[in-house]
């Protein structure tokens, strides 16, 4: 079995146009378990010599009034459960949001690799929008461009190396 990859994050941060960088146009498996888990997809993809199989979460429950009473916390709770690794995304463009406190202290005792990545940095001159980021409390976050691809290299080789 390949190691399961998930992606996690508010709406909008940008999960899916990562998923789709990273597995670029490999089919999609969409899970048809009942219930929350139909809310994700599946694909392979490959960084380097490492196989393995992202998960991309949220698609048509992203619409609700209180996402994160609501859908994005069963989301955490699922990919941690069904994951190898979890990639925790938030976004650099709109900054810190309410929920990213409450995602980070989550994913605080989990016993499975998370990495914390800002993204939409779409060059190094935005890397100062990550200084914010450090008041939450975590010493590394990765800055990364899934729209661009700047620091996505960088980034998957700390990934892979984890899993
Ligand atoms: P998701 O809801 O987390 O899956 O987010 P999407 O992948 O659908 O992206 C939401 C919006 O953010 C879209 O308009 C994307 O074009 C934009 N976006 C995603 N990644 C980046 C990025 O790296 N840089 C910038 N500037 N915009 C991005
Ligand atoms: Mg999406």
């Amino acid at each position: 079995m390949k190691p399961i990859v998930a992606v996690v994050g508010r709406p909008n941060v940008g999960k899916s146009t990562f998923f789709n960088r990273v597995t670029k146009s490999r089919d999609a498996l969409v899970d048809d378990r009942p219930g929350v888990t139909r809310d994700r997809l599946y694909r392979d993809a490959r960084w380097e010599d490492t196989e393995f199989t992202l998960i991309d979460t949220g698609g048509f429950l992203e619409r609700d009034d209180d996402p994160f009473a609501g859908h994005i916390r069963v989301q955490i709770q699922q990919a941690v459960e069904d994951a190898d690794a979890v990639i925790l995304m938030l976004d650099g463009k709109s900054g810190i949001s309410p929920y990213d406190r409450d995602m980070i202290q989550m994913l605080r005792n989990v016993y499975k690799p998370v990495l914390y990545v800002v993204n939409k940095i779409d060059g190094a001159e935005q890397e100062t929008q990550l200084a914010d980021f450090y008041s939450l409390g975590k010493d590394n976050f990765w800055p990364i461009s899934g729209e661009h691809g700047y620091g996505v290299p960088d980034f998957m080789d700390e990934l892979v190396r984890v899993l």
